[in-house]
């Protein structure tokens, strides 16, 4: 960069736009920074609402508990707001031939980090589990991005991925597990392969070794109040930052040596722009970029996806339902991913004697079924939820919230993409780009990036 900013416009007011103008903020309040974004309020697909007593989140219900969250939850003051998920219920489950089991203790992601669980779960075939342990016997392989579906056959067999893994994976990315990039998302295991030979003898030493169980339900955190409550915190730090909403940024050209943005039918210049939204957005708002560079925002791919509540009286449903959630193989051929058990998972999101429960739908294996009016959703919902937990009579409470292209895909090949992209921005040097287009769809990765972001550009 040439000069020190005086003036620097955000656009997109999403978690990584909103947290690139906390840490703008905080570390450097003297520049004067306008966040752009174009709805009423900041956090994009990350809200709370409540209705009817039940308390949801539209988007996100959680985050890890990684370094850089534990920092702003004390930075934010919000020690006290923060929740963890109710420890007796830290369980889950899994459909198989459409009853739920139990997903074994110690399970990670694709294999078992402690054996026995395993060895006499009801979750997998016996000749999954067997293949499953021969893992360690599988000749090492340096592959340097493949699909998670190509590295779970060639390492645990293809019952481990459409009996286990790809709802537990591809559910996570709603992701078409033929094309999600390993590398892209999970890059630990091929670090175990590259490592140890095996992927279980990594889990078994870095997984095992740090006591941490299965899924990581001792690691996830929200708040009292919901998701919520960071956005609002979030907000109520920018002292020095105007906050513009109903702000649609319709381009962002080079004004000289600074950049000047289109909003609202006026102009404004600025001698930085961080831009914050996804890869399409990108492409329609940045007209100066090369061709290549649009070409290669336009190959990174959305999925859309569909999240329901449904709320019931406890006495509706049986004990099965003190769990955490469960997940659907595509193999079950049912019309949910998932299922979130909210108020079993975290506190404060029922009264105690009702449940509230959230269903996934749609991603990149199911993107038809986006198309569906709501009350065919509620429908095909309903009745799998019915045949799955068995529940009496109707929900009390019911809503629908569509993702339309929310979830980026992150292919094989997409960190090379994403290289490729920078590369041929290289050039512009009074602008960055954030977001989770581009690497990590997680809230902390996301907050993460941005403070480096703020950081190098402050250095
Ligand atoms: C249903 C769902 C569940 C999820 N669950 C979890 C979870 O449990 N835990 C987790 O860590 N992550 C989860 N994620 C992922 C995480 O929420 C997202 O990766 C993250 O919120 C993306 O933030 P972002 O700021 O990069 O993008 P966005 O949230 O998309 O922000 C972009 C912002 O830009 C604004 N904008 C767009 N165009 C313009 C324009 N031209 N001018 C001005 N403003 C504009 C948009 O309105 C939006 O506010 C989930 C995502 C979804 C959709």
């Amino acid at each position: 960069m040439k000069k020190r900013p005086d003036k620097i416009a955000i656009v997109g007011g999403g978690i990584s736009g909103l947290s690139a103008a906390y840490y703008l903020n905080k570390k450097a309040p003297h520049i004067k920074c306008d966040l752009y974004e174009k709805n009423d309020h900041l956090g994009g697909n990350i809200q709370t609402r409540t209705e009817h007593g039940f308390v949801y989140e539209t988007g996100p219900d959680a985050f890890l508990h990684k370094p850089i969250m534990q920092e702003i939850i004390e930075e934010l003051g919000l020690t006290l707001e923060t929740i963890e998920t109710i420890a007796e219920n830290r369980i889950s489950y899994i459909v198989k031939k459409g009853k739920l089991a139990k997903i074994p203790p110690g399970f990670y992601l694709m294999g078992p980090a402690k054996l026995l669980p395993f060895m006499f779960s009801p979750a997998l075939s016996l000749s999954t589990k067997v293949r499953t342990l021969l893992e360690p016997f599988v000749p090492r392989q340096e592959i340097k991005d493949e699909s998670l579906a190509a590295f779970v056959t060639r390492r645990f067999g293809k019952g481990n991925l459409e009996e286990i893994t790809q709802a537990m994976i591809g559910g996570i990315y709603t992701a078409d597990p033929k094309t999600l990039s390993l590398q892209s998302t999970l890059p630990k295991f091929i670090e175990y392969e590259r490592k140890y030979g095996s992927v279980l003898r990594g889990l078994q030493k870095e997984v095992f070794d740090n006591n941490t169980r299965g899924p990581q339900y001792n690691k996830f955190r929200s708040f009292k109040s919901g998701m919520q409550t960071l956005i609002d915190s979030f907000e109520n730090q920018l002292s020095t930052t105007s906050v513009l909403k109903n702000h649609f940024v319709t381009s962002i050209e080079k004004y000289n040596d600074q950049w000047k943005l289109h909003v609202n039918n006026q102009s404004a210049i600025y001698d930085y722009v961080i831009i914050a939204l996804p890869a399409k957005a990108i492409g329609n708002t940045c007209h100066f970029l090369p061709s290549r560079s649009k070409q290669l925002l336009s190959s990174i791919e959305f999925a859309s996806a569909i999240i329901m509540h449904f709320g019931f009286e406890k006495k509706q449903l049986d004990q099965r339902i003190h769990a955490m959630g469960m997940i659907v193989p595509h193999r079950e051929q049912k019309s949910i991913l998932a299922s979130t058990f909210c108020s079993q998972k975290f506190p404060h999101r029922a009264s105690d004697d009702r449940v509230l429960l959230r269903v996934f739908m749609g991603g990149a294996m199911q993107e038809d079924i986006c198309q569906e009016c709501d009350k065919t959703l509620f429908h095909l919902a309903k009745t799998d939820l019915r045949e799955i937990l068995g529940y009496k009579g109707d929900p009390i409470y019911q809503n629908i919230i569509r993702w339309p292209h929310a979830m980026p895909q992150y292919k094989v090949g997409h960190q090379n993409r994403v290289s490729q992209f920078f590369e041929s921005v290289r050039n512009f040097e009074e602008i960055c780009f954030l977001g989770n287009s581009f690497s990590g769809v997680g809230i902390p990765d996301l907050i993460q990036k941005s403070k480096d972001t703020i950081e190098g550009l402050l250095a």
